[in-house]
């Protein structure tokens, strides 16, 4: 589905591909806050610092948590300022912090992870870089009772191996 009076090149030409719809936020005070370490798996960055799929023939396939960009609308799962959803009046999406406010809610992200895990579907060693980055302990990923999310547990032998 397209934009009203745009052609689907001119469609797909709007994604400035900031990544934030393949980031997972995590609720600050109400507010789905971007991390930067905590995306899809199958999320990539190129030189120029922009983001691509790198399964996106396929995504459906081999990524069932992946949404269409309708879904991601109505989910409210595109960046705030995502120009597909311009046309939404209203429309609340994913916040990204500039960096000197990202850095003094790092520690309400990292309770908020260390509390909830990480679902199906995010690197892992990405979250991984954003624990160890943030906090003195060594962790690895197990799955929850449901086998959706994947906690974070301290670990004491760092030889031990994650799970990713
Ligand atoms: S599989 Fe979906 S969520 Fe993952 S990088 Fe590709 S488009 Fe984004």
């Amino acid at each position: 589905m397209t934009l009203p009076g745009l052609t689907e090149e001119e469609h797909e030409n709007l994604c400035r591909r900031c990544g934030s719809s393949c980031h997972w936020a995590v609720p600050v005070n109400g507010l789905p806050v971007v991390v930067d370490e905590l995306h899809c798996t199958y999320l990539a960055r190129d030189p120029d610092g922009r983001f691509r799929c790198t399964v996106y023939e396929t995504r459906f396939e081999v990524a069932p948590w992946c949404r269409t960009a309708e879904q991601a609308l109505e989910h409210g799962l595109l960046a705030q300022d995502c120009p597909y959803a311009k046309h939404r009046s209203g429309y609340r999406g994913k916040v990204t912090l500039h960096p000197r406010l990202q850095k003094t809610v790092e520690p309400a992200i990292r309770a908020e992870i260390l509390r909830t895990g990480v679902p199906n579907g995010a690197s892992l060693a990405g979250a991984l870089r954003f624990l160890h980055r943030t906090g003195p302990e060594t962790f690895k990923f197990k799955y929850d009772a449901d086998n959706e999310r994947h906690m974070p547990v301290v670990i004491h032998d760092v030889d031990e191996d994650g799970e990713d």
